[in-house]
């Protein structure tokens, strides 16, 4: 089977968030199931300095609305062997960053990524399934269906979308369905309108083959919560069995302590001696006391859907606890102004870093003894189930893939990997901190409860097989 992946981001040289991970990490999974994969993504001036490409096929003619506008397409070969496609177009892709903050033009940007990833595939690469993620490739399956010329080139092709997070929708004025270039009749309940503006995410929702989300629970959130659903939530039900959740995996050759290169010591579920001394090099570098109490840890983008609004409610009673807390992110502002006031106040246990840091990244996941994730909500997540894999216990509020993902450890029976807590309030957050502390203190708890962390599986290639077998049933029935 031939798949064509076409997202916005792929680690580790167009990363903003898990969505790069992903798009890293699926391709070479499909791969070792057999699938034939490709990768195709904008032209960003940090890919194409990064990777060899050479052009292909000339220059490709597309429409964007009224004007007659071109793109090139180059080819080159990811990390793991995986085909990659870039579109190249100076105006739209030659810069620097990826969104830029929230670029002005990023909705017409991405509308004609999205065509040019189509009219690649068809003319290019002739795929079975084009797999499209998020609302930068949304017009990739409206396009598939309502452009006849398309349609019928990429004739036996099914779409397949994928959110990340219904939050980010690529909504816009009416006039912006202009640039799809295709029958009005689509611009309705049934297609891309949206309270009477275009909305990319909802149209793809309602006119691929199948929707997917990263999680089951999400998925579930986002049909049923309207707080969650950010309005998509009848659409989303509509599809029926044609919207499903599939937890995202991880690539453990790159996100596993006993190879990772970025961490100062390698260790393993048999001997993760090394824990303590990257533990001690990460509190030494940061100008932290030894370690007398435990590490909590957190890195994030700095968002309220990451709870830090709850988080700097709760936290003059977390520096009540016995613990230091080290946060590596960047984002929203007012919370980086939030969190150095905090900083401030107790600057014997709270440590910030702000800024994008991989290396730190990795190496805070290898010394903390907690990885805490309040989100208020979390369509996967994937820095609890990296935590994991690095013996840390994750404390998360049960939503999403943290729900999925996280089980509450019971001292007495041993069994689970973190603790979990449900009300969005400081108090339900301080309880379930607590209940960590309390564990930690007890050595042999602490140690079965690590074992239960470092057990845990959540490997890309499962993914990859349930995303193979959504392919084959939705081409059967197609
Ligand atoms: P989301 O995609 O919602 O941001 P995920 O947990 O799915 O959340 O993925 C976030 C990814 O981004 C992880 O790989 C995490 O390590 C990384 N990350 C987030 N913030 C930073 C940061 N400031 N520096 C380095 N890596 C970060």
């Amino acid at each position: 089977m031939k798949v064509a992946i076409v997202a916005a981001e792929m680690a580790p040289h167009a990363k903003v968030g898990g969505l790069a991970d992903m798009i890293a990490s699926l391709p070479p999974a499909l791969a070792r199931r057999g699938a034939q994969v490709c990768v195709i993504l904008p032209g960003y001036r940090a890919l194409l300095e990064s990777i060899p490409t050479e052009s292909i096929a000339g220059e490709f003619g597309l429409r964007l609305g009224t004007e007659l506008s071109g793109f090139g397409l180059r080819s080159g070969i990811g990390d793991r062997g995986v085909p990659l496609f870039f579109i190249e177009h100076h105006d739209f892709f030659s810069r620097y960053g990826i969104y830029g903050g929230d670029y002005y033009d990023n909705l017409r940007r991405y509308i004609f990524f999205a065509k040019a990833a189509v009219k690649a595939a068809a003319q290019a690469i002739k795929p079975d399934v084009i797999h499209a993620h998020d609302w930068h490739a949304g017009a990739a399956p409206i396009v598939m269906r309502a452009d006849p010329a398309l349609r019928e080139r990429l004739e036996g092709c099914i779409s397949v979308l994928t959110i990340h997070n219904v939050a980010f929708q690529g909504r816009g004025p009416a006039d912006y369905f202009d640039l799809l270039n295709i029958d009005r009749r689509y611009f309705s309940i049934d297609g891309a309108e949206f309270y009477g503006q275009l909305n990319l995410l909802k149209g793809g929702a309602a006119m691929a083959d199948a929707v997917t989300t990263v999680s089951p629970t999400y998925a579930r959130e986002i049909c049923n919560d309207p707080a969650l659903g950010e309005g998509l939530e009848g659409v989303l039900r509509a599809r029926g069995d044609a919207f499903s959740g599939i937890l995202n995996g991880v690539d453990y050759s790159l996100w596993d302590p006993a190879t990772d290169r970025r961490i100062v010591a390698n260790y393993t579920p048999d001997d993760p001696s090394g824990k303590r001394r990257c533990k001690e090099d990460l509190r030494a570098r940061l100008n932290l006391p030894p370690a007398v109490r435990p590490l909590v840890g957190m890195v994030s983008r700095l968002t309220t859907q990451k709870g830090f609004d709850l988080l700097l409610d709760a936290m003059e009673g977390i520096m009540q606890l016995d613990l230091d807390l080290v946060i590596l992110g960047s984002g929203d502002y007012w919370i980086e102004q939030g969190l150095q006031a905090a900083q401030r106040r107790h600057g014997s246990k709270l440590r910030l870093m702000t800024g994008y840091d991989e290396n730190l990244s990795h190496g805070i996941q290898a010394a903390c003894d907690i990885f805490l994730m309040p989100s208020r909500f979390e369509p996967c997540g994937l820095t609890q189930m990296y935590a994991l894999k690095y013996g840390s216990a994750p404390v998360v509020r049960a939503t999403g893939g943290l729900a999925d993902t996280v089980a509450e450890y019971n001292p007495s029976t041993g069994s689970g990997n973190g603790f979990r807590f449900e009300p969005y309030e400081s108090a339900s957050l301080l309880a379930a901190l607590a209940k960590a502390l309390e564990v930690w203190h007890d050595a042999a708890a602490w140690s079965r409860l690590m074992r239960n962390c470092f057990a845990a599986d959540f490997s890309s290639d499962y993914t990859a097989c349930q995303y193979l077998e959504l392919f084959h049933r939705v081409r059967r029935q197609s």
